[in-house]
């Protein structure tokens, strides 16, 4: 068994957008993150993204409206952030809060600013192997991983368990795509003998987002498994009162897998790494005003 660092293949893309950041001339690019209320998860992730920009070099800003903002004032801000020619990248931290209607704000940020590729457009350009818009950050870390990882998708039977806008979807789409022409399927709440078809993946992406559900029953020996999951699980043990663990049973997996990912340490550090690499892209793709 091969275990994919996640750290350690993000720290490598980081280091290569520092040094090309390092070269641009004028004004650095500059990312929004807007995180609405105290979500602890949330408060990690963006904290994350913060320390990933100033060690590349990109200008971040963050903006935290109160939970009690209405779906009308945080479509103003974003409409303001979109009219902001100081700003090339807009990441809205999901998940908001109830009364958000979540998938509206991610349309309504400008597509060319839009850099964790939720909205319309950037979601209809992965199916149209459109590779000049955004692809979100967490499908795009995953490819990266398996890239960097000496992994070759073609003809590879990939299974992904999940179907959320945010990983599932984008994910098998991005398998799909000519340029890594694998053969897909996709899984969901409501597949039957879901342990026969994870049998036949070659390649299996678990995002499910149910602690340690996929056991080693359910894995080929030798595939390469890929563990999206983030799940807190009550540990008194920890200082914390939990410890993360993903949506795979390591222990009993990684020994039989060829290559497998850690969590945390595996796909979560990609995700940063990416949002950092689409708003380079982003400011490459906008005019840049001194
Ligand atoms: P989500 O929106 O809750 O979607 C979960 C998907 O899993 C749904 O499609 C659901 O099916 C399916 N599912 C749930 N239980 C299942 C079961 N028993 N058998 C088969 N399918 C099942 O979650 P998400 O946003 O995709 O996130 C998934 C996990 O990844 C979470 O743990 C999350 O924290 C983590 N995550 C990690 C990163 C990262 O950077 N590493 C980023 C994003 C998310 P239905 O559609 O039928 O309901």
């Amino acid at each position: 068994m091969e275990l994919i660092d996640g750290n350690k293949i993000a720290a490598d893309v980081i280091a290569e957008l520092k040094a090309e950041v390092a070269t641009l001339p004028g004004r650095k690019p500059s990312l929004v993150l807007v995180r609405v209320g105290d979500d602890p998860a949330s408060v990690s992730y963006v904290k994350k993204k913060e320390q990933a920009a100033t060690a590349i070099g990109i200008d971040s800003r963050v903006i935290l409206p109160p939970v009690s903002i209405t779906q009308a004032e945080l479509e103003k801000l974003i409409d303001q952030l979109n009219a902001d020619r100081g700003v090339d990248a807009i990441l809205v931290q999901s998940p908001l809060p109830k009364h958000i209607d979540e998938l509206q704000i991610f349309r309504r940020i400008a597509p060319g600013k839009d850099v964790d590729g939720l909205g319309t457009m950037n979601l209809g350009k992965v199916a149209q192997d459109d590779a000049n818009g955004f692809v979100s950050c967490t499908p795009a870390g995953i490819i990266e991983l398996l890239t960097r990882s000496g992994v070759d998708l073609k003809g590879q039977h990939v299974v992904v368990l999940g179907r959320s806008l945010l990983v599932g979807k984008p994910v098998a789409l991005l398998a799909l795509q000519k340029k890594s022409n694998a053969t897909v399927t996709i899984c969901h709440s409501a597949t039957r003998d879901l342990p026969a078809i994870t049998r036949t993946a070659d390649v299996l992406i678990a995002a499910i987002g149910r602690p340690e559900f996929v056991t080693a029953d359910m894995v080929k020996p030798g595939a390469v498994v890929i563990d999206v999951g983030i799940n807190r699980v009550p540990d008194p043990a920890k200082k914390t009162g939990y410890r993360l663990v993903g949506d795979v049973h390591f222990a009993s997996v990684a020994p039989l897998a060829g290559k497998i990912t850690p969590v945390p340490g595996g796909v979560g550090p990609m995700t940063v790494a990416m949002l950092m690499k689409n708003t380079l892209k982003a400011y490459r793709q906008q005019k840049p005003s001194e």
